[in-house]
């Protein structure tokens, strides 16, 4: 057998999605048990990687490829459905972003921003990805006032 088809034995802890290939975000057992259905928990251990790609069904999957789709989880997260809350913490989604630029004045994200850094938030837990979502209001915010590609 050809040496690269062999998988590498040093595991670096990185793991890719299985169905669309993006670099998965790891997470912990915290949010695992949050958001997975509780028919579908058993089906993935306590460590795995959640593919933040929006057009992917993929939702959490394990180095053996085993995965958790989105129709599996408790309720739609983001950025897989747009409509989900983009801060579980606090509520905090999309039409809180549009409406600070309606506003002309990111006041609502300003004041969410304060809130991610008190002991309330709780993203490890809330968040699909497990990670607070300062990154992703941020993105969303420069894509929708065109300072970006996107
Ligand atoms: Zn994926």
């Amino acid at each position: 057998m050809n040496k690269a088809f062999v998988r590498e034995p040093e595991f670096d802890g990185r793991g890719y999605c299985p169905r669309c290939g993006a670099l998965g975000i790891a997470v912990t057992s915290e949010a695992l048990d949050n958001h997975i259905s509780p028919r579908a928990r058993p089906r993935i251990g306590d460590s795995a990687w959640f593919c933040s790609f929006a057009g992917c069904e993929v939702a959490y999957f394990t180095l053996l490829e085993t995965v958790v789709e989105v129709g599996q989880l408790m309720a739609p997260v983001y950025p897989k459905d747009d409509s989900a809350p983009i801060c579980a913490c606090f509520g905090f989604g999309r039409v809180d972003v549009e409406a600070d630029i309606r506003d002309g004045a990111p006041t609502r994200i300003r004041a969410l921003l304060e809130r991610t850094a008190s002991p309330q938030a709780d993203c490890q837990r809330q968040a699909a990805d497990g990670r607070c979502c300062r990154g992703a209001v941020q993105r969303l915010y420069l894509q929708l006032t065109g300072q970006t590609e996107q």
